[in-house]
């Protein structure tokens, strides 16, 4: 279990972008959050992929969401089910939907576990989680 080799500071691993994911993440060094857009259908499409699951087109845009959205579901890890995630549980994640659509996996930041509730208000923050790599992660909307 000791194979894994991109880990963050605080040992949790971190992402290791497609081809397709790597604008995502270039934009979120930049704080800004991005998702792709269907040029053909407009569709919004998350996570990054290399054909529109709607229309089954090849090109897309990159365009800026707001940050807000509300928790649409979230689970609470209790037991580290990996070696990499010992003394980081309770771990809750949570699935986010933005104010566009697209939903999105993360972390929120200041919201104790037992605390989190779905449909509640949230918005992005940026935070840089080792060197050149940003998440986006949520808090409480204010
Ligand atoms: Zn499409």
């Amino acid at each position: 279990m000791s194979g894994w080799r991109f880990k963050r500071p605080d040992g949790l691993p971190l992402p290791q972008p497609t081809e397709e994911a790597q604008p995502f993440f270039d934009a979120l060094r930049e704080h800004r959050l991005v998702v792709q857009r269907c040029a053909s259908c407009e569709a919004l499409v998350h996570p990054p992929r290399a054909m529109c699951g709607t229309c089954r087109a090849v090109r897309f845009d990159w365009v800026a969401m707001r940050g807000a959205g509300t928790v649409y579901s979230h689970v609470v890890t209790r037991q580290a089910v990996h070696p990499a995630f010992a003394g980081h549980t309770p771990l809750a994640t949570v699935e986010v939907e933005l104010a566009e659509g697209p939903r999105l996996y993360s972390n929120l930041v200041d919201v104790p576990p037992e605390e989190i509730v779905i449909g509640m208000a949230v918005e992005v923050v940026f935070v840089a989680v080792a060197e050149g790599v940003v998440l986006p992660l949520f808090r409480r909307a204010h």
